[in-house]
């Protein structure tokens, strides 16, 4: 089940945290991988973890906000295995958790650029060789926190945009028989939320009063929503988010109903 046999993927942001997972679990299940990173040394450890798989791995040093760059991922990667079955883009950044009143405008602009740019030009170049080739699918990270308003105004807002994103494209890109989706994944604790501690959450277990499943979330769970929407499975999904947050975006309307729920008893 979930087999990737002979695909060709290319996960961006894929050195670390849930890129780095996703890329090893498309290795595991039988599918070649470039690495896409702007830090290469991860990419390079992840590479050598993917060929102890047995599958083969390029390791691509790249900013997604980069035009240039974008391209550099997609000749290397059409050099290498003259096709692409798979685009995860995955790369994203935090900013510090500030009212719009004291945001930096140069931090606006680096967030755009790899959280909505960056994601925008790589469908644009990924899905100009899947055209080509016919086939394909994308798959976009997103976040609950573009679903629901979270205290981090420009990278809230930018996932918001990265989904309605998937949704046009996903509607473009039928006619080529490809796919687009996305992943909203609530909080998993990686280098990410990490920043996000040290740019100002002062009580990172305060969020888990909000998930209903009282637990942070594994890279792997993210990594196995991507293997289902990569796979053969979902050959008709497109357009379409999955969340993946251990209920975090169903507590909003719930917790207004404190003292008018009778837990476990019958109505
Ligand atoms: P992470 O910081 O652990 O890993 C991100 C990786 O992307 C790093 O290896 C980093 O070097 C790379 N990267 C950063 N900027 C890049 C750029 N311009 N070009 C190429 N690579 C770049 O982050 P993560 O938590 O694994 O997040 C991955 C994705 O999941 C992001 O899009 C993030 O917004 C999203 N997400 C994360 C969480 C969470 O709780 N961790 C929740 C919702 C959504």
């Amino acid at each position: 089940m979930h087999s990737l046999t002979n695909k060709i993927a290319v996960v961006t942001g894929g050195g670390k945290g849930i890129g780095r997972s996703i890329a090893l679990k498309y290795a595991s299940r039988g599918a070649d991988v470039a690495v896409v990173d702007t830090d290469v040394l991860s990419a390079e450890s992840a590479v050598s973890e993917i060929l102890a798989l047995g599958r083969k791995g390029i390791a691509i040093r790249a900013d997604v906000s980069s035009a240039s760059d974008v391209d550099q991922i997609f000749d290397q990667t059409i050099e290498t295995w003259g096709k692409i079955d798979i685009l995860v883009n995955n790369a994203g950044i935090s900013h510090p958790l500030v009212s719009i009143i004291d945001f930096d405008l140069d931090e606006l602009e680096k967030v755009i650029g790899v959280n909505y740019k960056g994601v925008f030009m790589c469908c644009r170049r990924g899905g100009r060789e899947m055209a080509r080739q016919k086939s394909g699918c994308i798959i976009n990270m997103a976040s609950v926190g573009g679903l629901v308003p979270i205290p981090s105004v420009v990278y809230s807002s930018m996932k918001s945009a990265v989904i309605m994103l998937t949704k046009v494209v996903a509607r473009d890109f039928a006619r080529f028989g490809v796919r687009v989706n996305g992943i909203a994944p609530g909080f998993v604790m990686t280098t990410l939320v990490k920043e996000y501690i040290e740019k100002g959450l002062s009580d990172p277990s305060g969020i888990l009063d909000f998930v209903p499943m009282h637990t942070f979330m594994e890279p792997e769970d993210i990594a196995q929503v991507a293997l289902f929407l990569a796979s053969e499975e979902s050959r008709l999904i497109t357009g379409s988010i999955i969340v993946a947050d251990a209920g975090f975006v169903s507590e909003g309307g719930w917790r207004a109903f404190p003292n008018n729920y009778a837990a476990g008893k019958k109505a």
